[in-house]
């Protein structure tokens, strides 16, 4: 959903602190009304990348514009300070003053900007009727559950009506149940406003559920730009498949190459053959490489004894482990290699039990070892 002209561009951003590079030459657009996350392993500088933007970190090089205008650029020494920039945020803290009620907490940007009162109150009640939480405006800030704060921040950072909001994982201290509940709702908000919203987060379903692009990051550096379903069934790169969600890696030794189509052999009991598609990898016979597949896209099934077919390897389940919605099985592939899968409920599996695991062909990818 990129847009023709971006709400954000950050171009060639760096910066360190002392020998720590935190952000390495970083380039990427925002699209107006577009949700866009950073998403990557602690100290990959996605919270840099965000301060960056905000205006509470200043950058060694490179430039950012918003809306068409220049907000840093390092050469030209322009840094337009956080509160001209327009932009609302949310951290993790949530950063809701104690000593306020709810109406102070959210009234306070409109203050600093010097709104008058009459039209303070129409701002702010609007504000927290899109976070629902009309009727608790008097409300001592300490008097909120973990959810109500973390709306009144929501609304907080809307009141000036911002053309970008920036959240700083805004979920991780709520308890699972809410935090999905949470994830939703700002869903439902981001589209009624039609609001661009930069989301740092390190988890994997938020970002998943939420963006429109995700940007995978890794040692201050952009792997991979894409929509969720991009970064999680094309990735570019072993980091980004690894990163994302769950993932199958085997070792195999290409046996045949005819064009498109490969066959590789790996370990097994049976010293089974899979076919696959290089989908544009050099490959050469002999050649050591990797497969991989999502475990939820592998056709798990009793063994019929009579396995063997095509794409199909046999393995034994070693350890069963119920989950509620699933379970979770380590099946036995040889010595070595051992496969960590969901399996349905719609039948018991046991330890020790034989089955088929079939990998359709189109799902398998080959990567250089
Ligand atoms: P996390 O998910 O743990 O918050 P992150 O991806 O947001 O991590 P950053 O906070 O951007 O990562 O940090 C990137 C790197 O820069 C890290 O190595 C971090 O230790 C370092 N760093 C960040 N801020 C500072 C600072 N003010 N002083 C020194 N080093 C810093």
């Amino acid at each position: 959903m990129e847009s023709a002209s971006p709400i954000v561009r950050i171009q060639h951003i760096s910066k360190s602190f002392g020998s720590v590079r935190a952000v390495a030459d970083l380039s990427l657009d925002i699209g107006t009304g577009e949700v866009f996350t950073l998403l990557g392993p602690s100290g990959c500088g996605k919270t840099t990348t965000l301060r960056l933007l905000a205006g509470f970190e200043a950058p060694d090089q490179g430039e950012i514009f918003f809306a068409d205008r220049p907000i840093v650029s390092v050469s030209q020494r322009i840094n337009v300070p956080p509160h001209k920039r327009d932009m609302g945020m949310v951290f993790q803290s949530y950063a809701i003053w104690p000593h306020m009620t709810v109406f102070e907490n959210v009234a306070y940007p409109l203050k600093a900007r010097g709104i008058r009162r009459g039209e303070m109150g129409e701002r702010v009640r609007r504000a927290l009727s899109l976070v629902g939480l009309e009727g608790l405006e008097d409300r001592p800030g300490p008097m909120l559950s973990g959810g109500q704060q973390q709306r009144v921040a929501v609304a907080r950072s809307l009141v000036y009506e911002p053309k970008l909001l920036l959240l700083d994982e805004p979920f991780s201290n709520l308890d699972a149940r809410l935090r999905e509940q949470m994830r939703v709702e700002l869903k439902v908000l981001q589209r009624e406003l039609n609001i661009a919203v930069l989301l740092v987060t390190h988890d994997q379903v938020e970002a998943l559920s939420l963006s429109d692009r995700i940007a995978v990051m890794d040692a201050g550096n952009v792997e991979q730009v894409g929509t969720p379903d991009e970064v999680y069934s094309a990735p570019s790169s072993p980091f980004v498949r690894d990163f994302l969600g769950r993932v199958l890696v085997l070792p195999a030794t290409v046996t045949a190459v005819d064009g498109d189509a490969v066959a590789v052999r790996v370990p097994g009991r049976a010293g089974s053959e899979l076919r696959c598609h290089s989908s544009g990898t050099a490959l050469a016979e002999g050649q050591a490489v990797s497969i991989a597949i999502r475990p939820e896209l592998v056709d798990v099934q009793p063994s019929s004894g009579r396995d063997g077919g095509a794409n199909t390897l046999t393995g034994e389940i070693e350890a069963v482990l119920f989950l509620g919605d699933s379970y979770e099985c380590s099946i036995r592939l040889d010595d070595e290699q051992v496969a960590l899968m969901h399996l349905p409920r719609n039948r018991t599996w046991r330890e020790g039990e034989v089955v088929a695991l079939r990998f359709p062909e189109d799902d398998l990818t080959i990567w250089q070892a």
